[in-house]
């Protein structure tokens, strides 16, 4: 039985804010038709084996992926990088810093719920995480359970949300930075639903010139204009759009795995981008160098 389409380059695991063990996940795309996925977990690839493990029982091509959220005055700028080495270790180095950032947020803005009246503990907070890197949705989460607000979604939009007073902002990467890291890494970077973009038009010539391949025209919440638009930017900057559900399993943020049709090209014009990884290729020199 396959209910979706068969790409999906925008996935979430346990390993970071979805709700499913990385294995569980694959399981699920695969029974709705899924052939090719992207598990880009926020600032991480620690799922990337147990999911490549699955896909390969259950035939599904993994592309081990993150997704960057920055920080800058434009908007929600999330950057997806495709191709990424699971055991590239300078990356991973990376990612750790921004993951320590991720737990130093969430544990701010606890204490300023605390001190707002919405009362919920850091413990139960991670205890949902499972380890995997820190979001909001976590927090969104206890909150709920505490009874603070009335659905998971709800939060987003009134305690947790960007201009509320228990927001704290992130300390991490600009966007320029985040495809700059991708890039460096041998990977594919791709600007993730760019509707939360605020500027859009004024930030693409800067990220395209830092490096950027893709653009996430094929969203669920997209409506139809957003895509014509992402299309049509694709046209001016060369780039490759791309698309997926950025299924959580948690609320109703994102659309169901397989659920946003995303044309077959898009994997091989993907791969022709990619470069070799430089970060790794300089390492391996500098370690030669000593020896
Ligand atoms: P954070 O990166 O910690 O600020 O949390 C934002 C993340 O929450 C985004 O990357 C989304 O994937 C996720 N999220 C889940 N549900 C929602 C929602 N209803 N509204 C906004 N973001 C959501
Ligand atoms: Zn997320
Ligand atoms: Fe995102
Ligand atoms: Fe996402």
């Amino acid at each position: 039985m396959s209910l979706g389409y068969a790409i999906d380059l925008h996935t979430h695991s346990l390993r970071s804010d979805g709700a499913l063990e990385p294995a569980d996940l694959v399981e699920r795309a695969a029974r709705r038709g899924v052939r090719i996925q992207a598990l880009a977990d926020h600032d991480t690839l620690a799922g990337a084996a147990e999911a490549i493990a699955a896909g390969d029982r259950l035939g599904v091509r993994i592309i081990p992926s993150t997704e960057l959220n920055t920080e800058s005055a434009w908007g929600d700028v999330h950057i997806l990088g495709y191709f990424l080495d699971p055991a590239d270790a300078a990356l991973e180095e990376r990612l750790c810093w921004l993951r320590e950032n991720r737990g130093r947020r969430i544990e701010l803005m606890v204490e300023k719920l605390n001190a707002l009246g919405h009362p919920i503990s850091l413990a139960r907070v991670k205890e949902i995480a499972q380890g995997g890197s820190l979001g909001r949705p976590h927090v969104a989460q206890a909150l709920f359970e505490a009874g603070h607000v009335a659905t998971y979604d709800s939060a987003f939009d009134t305690i947790i949300a960007k201009d509320a007073p228990a927001y704290v902002s992130r300390v991490g990467l600009t966007p320029l930075e985040a495809v700059q890291l991708v890039v460096a890494h041998g990977g594919v970077p791709s600007l993730a639903h760019p509707f939360t973009v605020v500027g859009l038009e004024e930030l693409m010539p800067l990220i395209a010139a830092a490096g950027l391949v893709g653009i996430e025209a094929y969203y669920g919440s997209h409506p139809p204009a957003m895509t014509a638009t992402c299309l049509s930017l694709a046209g001016r900057y060369g780039l490759v759009p791309t698309g997926g559900s950025d299924f959580h399993g948690r609320g109703e943020h994102g659309a169901p795995l397989g659920g946003v049709f995303v044309p077959p090209e898009t994997i091989g014009a993907l791969e022709a981008r990619r470069r070799p990884n430089a970060a790794a290729t300089m390492a391996a020199v500098s370690v030669e160098g000593e020896s």
